[in-house]
């Protein structure tokens, strides 16, 4: 698993902006899911969904500050009660300390937090250290050296989880040339945000308007934050200036000090695009290789037939559509999670599944493969059956997501949930129930979405209140409130 791996940024998927070699041979020699979703489009909550295989309102990891409590009970510690050696390397971003640290592993190193890409500190066992290195390099020599290690006797599960392509984008030093031309801007990247829920507007996740330095491999200046943005002592980044006058504007590469001036706004949204996407890709070249070493591994070991591989992300992430970074909405490019698989003794090969599947459903899936009980209280439903050819009856027809953490300061994005079938999405944007000491947001303009993703792929039409969609908006309401019932939870009126 990477972190904030979108779809389009894996070649097998068709976005044509990156060769990632060793990620498609899964997808080549296995399946492709292009309809998986997101639960919750964000780190924490994402992971203890697939852990657990539970919906966050059942397991209360709700948003980035409610850490999971290691109590609960979840999929390694099934697999390790079922004869499963468990580990787990790379990033966890459930919580520290005795309550919320890895358990159900017989081994683990993972960052605290989001962690660094340079010379990380990794908390292993309980002891923490430093880690020197590129961060995807560690993690994945720490998976072989664990592999080289377990007893050959019995199965195993291992979760590599990597920190990259996240925030904020250090690529390793060989890879920083890559992509010497231009990519591709999306066509919605000039985004004016009309036609839709007030949130879209409201958002605080452009590129334009809303980078940092650090965020772009740019020397900071120093001094104080810039007027009107809050300031928390743990957010020492400052966001790039996007003035109307760019003449005076100089930013210097941190590595290489290489000086960057515009003679226009234009110019430099353009730059700020280019030094994203290129940085994020950057990564991503790094992970792609740590696959191919991983399955490597595997061919050499004589395990490549007989072991379940997946690669996904923890949610998906936008690459300058609608003029924005970052993730947290239900609009299809965070919404949608990559998930490839391939399991050589059961699953054919070159399959591209267009069924719908979810976070939820990783967890059921793992113990199916190792043909062990999937409890009751997992929500989520194994998707074997469906790598295998065979659709059960009454598969899943929508998808459900909801984000709680209304208006956070950082990226202010409003609160929603909402359902997806195989052509509309329906989405409630409720706004509420996220409040930081000193704000008093709550409940205000709520509204309704509806999105025909046939129609319009790019979702720049909110067709709710379109009398041609009434009886698609009466039948998306009707899915909503089933679904909600179905997994327990309680609608905001
Ligand atoms: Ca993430």
């Amino acid at each position: 698993m990477a972190d904030d791996h979108a779809a389009k940024a894996i070649s097998s998927y068709g976005g044509g902006l990156n060769d990632t070699p060793n990620i498609d041979r899964i997808a080549h020699e296995g399946v492709r899911f292009d309809h998986c979703y997101v639960t919750n489009s964000i780190c924490t909550p994402s992971r203890a969904a697939i852990l657990t295989g539970t919906y966050n309102h059942v397991n209360s990891v709700k948003t980035l500050d409610t850490h999971m409590d290691n109590d609960l009970p979840h999929v390694a510690k099934h697999l390790q009660t079922g004869g499963y050696q468990t580990a787990i390397v790379g990033k966890w971003h459930l919580g520290e300390g005795q309550l919320h640290e890895p358990k159900g592993f017989n081994f683990w190193s993972v960052l605290p937090g989001q962690g660094e890409y340079f010379d990380p500190f990794m908390i292993e066992m309980g002891t923490e250290r430093e880690e020197f290195g590129y961060v995807t390099d560690i993690i994945t020599s720490k998976c072989i050296n664990w592999l080289n290690s377990r007893d050959e006797s019995k199965p195993f599960f291992l979760m590599c989880h990597h920190k990259a392509p996240h925030r904020e984008w250090e690529p390793h030093p060989k890879n920083r040339n890559l992509f010497g031309e231009d990519i591709k801007v999306p066509e919605t990247f000039d985004d004016n945000y009309k036609n839709r829920a007030k949130a879209a507007a409201e958002a605080k996740m452009r590129i334009k308007d809303d980078m940092k330095y650090a965020d772009l491999g740019l020397a900071q200046p120093e001094g104080g934050s810039e007027v009107g943005e809050r300031v928390r002592p743990e957010m020492s980044h400052r966001k790039i200036p996007n003035p109307d006058d760019v003449s005076k504007l100089r930013l210097i590469d941190k590595d290489s000090g290489e000086v960057f001036t515009f003679k226009s706004k234009e110019e430099l949204g353009q730059f700020k695009y280019q030094r994203y996407i290129k940085r994020y890709l950057r990564t991503i070249a790094s992970i792609d290789e740590s696959v191919g070493v991983l399955l490597d591994y595997l061919d050499d070991n004589e395990l490549t037939e007989n072991t379940l591989v997946i690669y996904t992300s923890d949610q998906g992430f936008f690459l300058g559509e609608h003029g924005w970074f970052d993730k947290r909405f239900m609009y299809e490019e965070s919404l949608q999670m990559p998930f490839l698989a391939r399991f050589p003794k059961k699953i054919a090969g070159a399959q591209i599944s267009k069924n719908l599947a979810c976070n939820v459903d990783f967890a059921p899936t793992f113990l199916d493969a190792a043909q062990l009980k999937i409890p009751t209280y997992m929500q989520g439903h194994s998707l074997m059956p469906i790598m295998n050819g065979k659709v059960p009856k009454n598969w899943q027809s929508v998808v459900y997501h909801r984000y709680w953490m209304h208006r956070d300061p950082d990226h202010n994005a409003y609160s929603h949930y909402g359902i997806r079938d195989q052509r509309y999405k329906l989405i409630y944007w409720y706004n509420e129930g996220y409040d930081l000491p000193g704000t008093n947001h709550g409940g205000e303009d709520r509204e309704w979405e509806l999105f025909d993703c046939k129609e319009d792929p790019l979702e720049l039409f909110n067709v709710y209140s379109d009398p041609k969609y009434q009886d698609i908006v009466q039948n998306m309401k009707d899915m909503l409130t089933r679904k909600m019932a179905e997994i327990g939870d309680e609608p905001e009126h």
